[in-house]
């Protein structure tokens, strides 16, 4: 028989492997990453604003022994719980058995995605349509939200305090919402437009309605009564009033659930992929790592998608108190614990796509079904504004996925000074933690419709997993 040689380019050169190279027909692999991404279909559909990722993600951890925790409370060691902020920002930690001055193992991702916010006073009419005007949240190309079917999502706060729930657009007996758009027909002069401005944050305004109310033994429709009849429809519902949108977070989002994309399923189409498809990860990850000895602890961040701002947001310093409560119940240091702790900014990049090729830079770019993209900085222009990770946590995260045979690959997001985007990386690096981001390559990202592979999303699982095993 002939002796297996090793050949020079086998061992010099890095090269990306796709999933279905490394795993051929048949292997169970395949089987197993197909089944995982059902579970977080599920998940998807049940997580349209960061909200509903609350509840859904509280769910699944009560379902695996984690129960609420609140600041004040005493930890020990073998505890299980979630810390919930607001009901918009959820931490889920197990503290595990060693000191607790060996650090805190991270994963840190969003579950706020690009979308379009009802403003304070939205609902109008203007010859026969009701309208509810948006602010829109997050990075977004306009003119992909035009004429596609819309759901509403949210919350609203009445006057005596109490807070009602609003889905409308999900079930199949639900009514849908939509922006307008022109004909072709008509939209010689736009067709010229640059596709920034072909339809301004104005213009995306939510057909909700064109009929009419009658005032109580009136043989006319009453002056705006399109407006009224929403308003009486809204108050018939939920029992809320105009004034009462001004105390509300009301959100429009795509009304798609989640579908299996291409023939072979290898894909899914889903709306807020960025940066769920980390999230779920992050937390399936955490139940499967209970033979760690360390404190682990999955971050599920809101308002990434606008700078991390505000008291849900990756720039508060509650993650700060929850590591002073870890230490002080557990006799620990928080400095110590900080500069002991190793932290996944697991959040999305982009998908080299191959009918754009001049804003992605091959070498560097990540191929789709390549295995989870690890990213050593983000940032725009010349590195702006990014943790751009130390080569020496680059090299111990890139052993620790290599021995668990994860299948990851290197990646920026783009081509240099094609644009650029940010992570929550600066905001935990900043505390001394050691930081790197890695997450799932997304085809049109930021779209109200994004791609995503299921051996990517698979890999994802597994990357987390070593990392909290590591
Ligand atoms: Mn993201
Ligand atoms: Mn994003």
């Amino acid at each position: 028989m002939s002796e297996e040689k090793t050949k020079l380019s086998d061992t010099l050169l890095y090269q990306k492997k796709s999933f279905y190279e490394i795993f051929k027909p048949g292997a169970p692999e395949i089987t197993a990453a197909q089944e995982y991404a059902r579970g977080y279909m599920s998940y998807m559909d049940a997580s349209k604003t960061e909200r509903e990722a609350v509840v859904a993600s509280i769910a699944l951890a009560r379902a695996n022994g984690y129960r609420e925790w609140k600041l004040g409370e005493p930890l020990k060691a073998g505890d299980r719980v979630y810390y919930n902020n607001r009901g918009k920002n959820l931490f889920v930690i197990a503290v595990g058995s060693e000191d607790i001055n060996n650090g805190i193992r991270f994963v840190a991702s969003h579950i706020d995605a690009p979308r379009l916010d009802l403003k304070p006073c939205p609902v109008y009419e203007d010859h026969g349509m009701g309208f509810l005007k948006t602010h829109y949240y997050g990075g977004i190309r306009k003119y992909q939200w035009v004429t596609v079917p819309l759901a509403l999502h949210g919350v609203v706060v009445k006057n005596d305090g109490s807070v009602v729930d609003v889905v409308v657009g999900e079930d199949d007996s639900d009514p849908v919402f939509y922006i307008n758009d022109l004909l072709p027909h008509l939209g010689r002069a736009d067709e010229a437009k640059p596709l920034g401005s072909a339809i301004p944050g104005e213009k995306l305004n939510i057909l909700v309605g064109s009929m009419p109310l009658y005032e109580e033994g009136e043989d006319k429709p009453a002056a705006d009564g399109v407006k009224l009849n929403v308003l009486k429809m809204l108050n018939d519902r939920y029992g809320i009033t105009e004034e009462d949108f001004i105390s509300a977070e009301l959100s429009i989002v795509p009304a798609m659930k989640a579908r299996d994309v291409g023939f072979d399923r290898s894909m899914i189409g889903a709306y807020g992929h960025d940066d769920r498809v980390c999230s779920y990860p992050a937390l399936t990850a955490l139940f499967e790592s209970e033979d760690s000895v360390h404190t682990r602890m999955a971050i599920l961040a809101d308002k990434e998608e606008i700078g991390s701002e505000g008291a849900t947001g990756m720039q508060c310093e509650l993650v700060l108190d929850l590591i002073d409560a870890l230490a002080a119940s557990l006799g620990g240091a928080s400095a110590i614990i900080r500069a002991n702790s190793k932290c996944l900014s697991a959040d999305v990049t982009a998908n080299y796509e191959p009918n754009f090729p001049e804003v992605f830079e091959i070498r560097n770019s990540s191929i789709i079904n390549c295995g989870v993209c690890l990213a050593k900085y983000t940032g725009a222009g010349g590195k702006s504004s990014t943790n751009d990770a130390p080569a020496e946590f680059v090299g111990w995260i890139r052993s620790v996925l290599n021995n668990a045979g994860v299948v990851w690959q290197i990646a920026e997001l783009g081509r240099v000074d094609a644009g650029g985007g940010g992570t929550v990386a600066k905001y935990l690096s900043k505390h001394n933690i050691d930081t790197i981001d890695i997450g799932v390559g997304v085809t049109s990202m930021h779209a109200p419709y994004e791609v995503i592979a299921k051996a990517d999303l698979y890999e994802a699982h597994r990357a987390f997993k070593a990392f909290y095993l590591a």
